[in-house]
């Protein structure tokens, strides 16, 4: 669809409404910002806020400056006669969606052991530095307006970041843990991911602290920790008012993590080397509402849609994003996929991998949404709405796992205030969609417009409001 961009000039004044939420899902109560910035509405679509309601049906959202101030039905919300007009009509509108586990340093590439050392051969800082930009532009046009990464050499990341934010670059809004923490770990994948090794507790408290004073957004504990460790760690992050997400698997490191307080379980239940955990666990972390990330669909359920469907590798909008230098690399890595390493346990996890989803769901648990983005087949491009269709498939409802991917995560992360719903005195970071995600989730898959910030990045006339540097390859 190409959306009718105007400007409209409505001589009636008609009251603004508020979105009403229930006492139990108070809105922030922060008040509209003043006027003086630029003005846009979003007209005539169907309304998801992220909530867990019914749709507002032929709806209108109107965003001044990077704000949401007034979003709810079109009869009962004026347009301002200044605002860019984008029409909505026939699609629908939803909050940008969020990715609490990406890795811009990857891009679906086959093996760590090859990609970083060709990134290394072709340009070294350069390279990655190009790769982490087509990975954040990938994740913007795929809807992905916010992005939290698990894992990259700090410097290049938290880089990557600031030029976003300054809009010197089209990409995702990034919040990065740079390196992550981890325990006698090495080879390809530490060291291109930039892992630090702890030796203790108190080493680690240090170098939470170190990762803080450089600015990082959160921390990431990854794999070999002790409950110390995790102790250590949380208190120091939180200390710096820093949030820990741990990469966990087996009972005993997910126990350990959440009774020292880590803030997000990544990973539970999505690999075989863990069967469904006990009931006793299950219930511990519901009843301490403890957020979770399956991260479920990248090896269990890809690996078999790819045999279902190995076309998908080839996928053209691939080969335009990588450029045709990385295209090429990756398709070299990919030829015999089923070979790779990485898939090597896959038997195993699809075992599992219904149980390990379901568990969660059927308790109540609270669950975020999060993917593992850029690890081997799994495309900044759809990494996210292939996890919400597993989600949904193994029995999550559809409006469940659009909250879960928005104002749960948004919540998750820290950010429930300013970001995951479409309501007045939020950050402006809506979609578009073709289709009704409600009746088929993979409308999320065909996302027309993208706006983050208040500034449309994606169709709606994105040329016109798109920061001036497109240096990250507009076409
Ligand atoms: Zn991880
Ligand atoms: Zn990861």
């Amino acid at each position: 669809m190409r959306n009718v961009i105007r400007v409209r000039c409505l001589a009636s004044v008609v009251a603004v409404s508020w979105i009403t939420i229930g006492a139990a899902q108070q809105p922030p109560r922060q008040a509209a910002p003043a006027a003086g910035g630029k003005k846009l509405a979003l007209v005539g679509g169907m309304l998801l806020t992220g909530y867990e309601v019914p749709p507002i049906h032929h709806a209108t959202v109107v965003v001044e400056g990077n704000k949401i101030v007034a979003a709810g039905p079109s009869s009962e919300v004026k347009v301002p006669a200044d605002a860019t007009v984008v029409d909505t009509s026939g699609r629908t509108m939803l909050p940008g969606l969020i990715e609490t586990h990406g890795h811009l340093v990857v891009l679906g590439h086959g093996a760590y052991e090859t990609w970083f050392p060709w990134i290394a051969a072709h340009g070294g800082d350069a390279m990655l530095t190009k790769v982490m930009e087509i990975s954040a532009r990938q994740l913007l046009m795929a809807g992905v307006t916010t992005t939290v990464d698990l894992g990259a050499p700090l410097k290049p990341i938290l880089s990557i970041r600031d030029r976003i934010n300054k809009g010197e670059l089209v990409g995702t809004r990034v919040l990065a843990s740079g390196p992550w923490l981890s325990r006698g770990a090495g080879g390809a994948m530490q060291a291109g991911f930039g892992g630090m090794n702890i030796t203790s507790p108190e080493d680690a408290a240090q170098k939470v602290d170190e990762l803080a004073k450089a600015g990082v957004d959160h921390i990431k504990a990854h794999s070999g920790l002790t409950r110390d460790d995790y102790k250590a760690i949380v208190a120091a992050a939180h200390k710096n008012r820093i949030r820990v997400y741990s990469h966990v698997y087996a009972e005993t490191d997910v126990r350990n993590a959440l009774e020292a307080g880590v803030d997000v379980l990544q990973h539970v239940g999505s690999a075989g080397t863990a069967p469904p955990y006990s009931k006793e666990l299950i219930t511990d972390i519901v009843n301490a509402g403890r957020p979770v990330v399956v991260t479920a669909a990248h090896r269990a359920w890809i690996y078999e849609d790819t045999a279902a469907f190995p076309e998908r590798l080839q996928d053209p909008d691939l080969k335009k994003a990588f450029g045709p230098e990385i295209y090429a690399e990756v398709q070299n890595s990919l030829k015999s996929w089923w070979t790779l390493g990485y898939f090597q346990r896959t038997d195993r996890e699809m075992l599992f991998r219904e149980r390990g989803v379901k568990q969660f769901i059927e308790s109540g648990a609270v669950m975020g949404m999060g993917t593992d983005s850029g690890t081997p087949m799994n495309f900044h491009s759809e990494a996210l709405w292939r996890e919400i269709k597993v989600h949904v498939d193994m029995g999550m409802t559809p409006s469940r796992a659009i909250a879960a991917a928005t104002r749960v995560n948004a919540q998750a992360i820290g950010k429930g205030r300013e970001l995951g719903s479409i309501e007045p005195g939020k950050i402006a970071d809506i979609i578009v969609v073709n289709g009704n995600p409600n009746f088929d989730i993979t409308a999320l898959s065909h996302v027309e417009v993208v706006v983050k910030d208040g500034v449309v990045y994606k169709g709606g006339g994105a040329a016109e409001s798109r920061p001036p540097s497109t240096a990250n390859g507009a076409k």
